[in-house]
């Protein structure tokens, strides 16, 4: 029997999440620096929507670190979810050839 998965809604972002007033490449570097994704981890638990950002980004997202979540973490969610994101169809159809 199959499961229906339900995508989230767009979490209600006001602009006065933490993150807005880090530097967004932070976000970005998540794989070269432990101590910058011990930063991250902590200014995503201050925030209000962090559950909502997390799922969505479950869902939405193939890069970066979004609601405490790194890409890694991520994919592995979304590998035990049986979730596949348009842009890794694409990368795995480009891998296979
Ligand atoms: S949980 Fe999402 S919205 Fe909140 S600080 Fe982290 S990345 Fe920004």
């Amino acid at each position: 029997m199959s499961k229906t998965l339900e995508r989230p809604k767009y979490p209600d972002y006001t602009g006065r999440e933490p993150c807005r007033s880090t530097d967004p490449e932070a976000f970005y570097c998540e794989y070269h620096n432990p101590s910058l994704k011990k930063s991250l981890a902590k200014i995503c638990g201050g925030c209000e929507i962090q559950a909502e950002c997390a799922e969505y980004s479950i869902w939405s997202e193939s890069v970066g670190y979004w609601g405490g979540l790194s890409a890694p973490q991520r994919r592995k969610i979304r590998r035990e979810r049986g979730i596949i994101l348009n842009d890794e169809l694409r990368q795995s159809a480009v891998w296979k050839g």
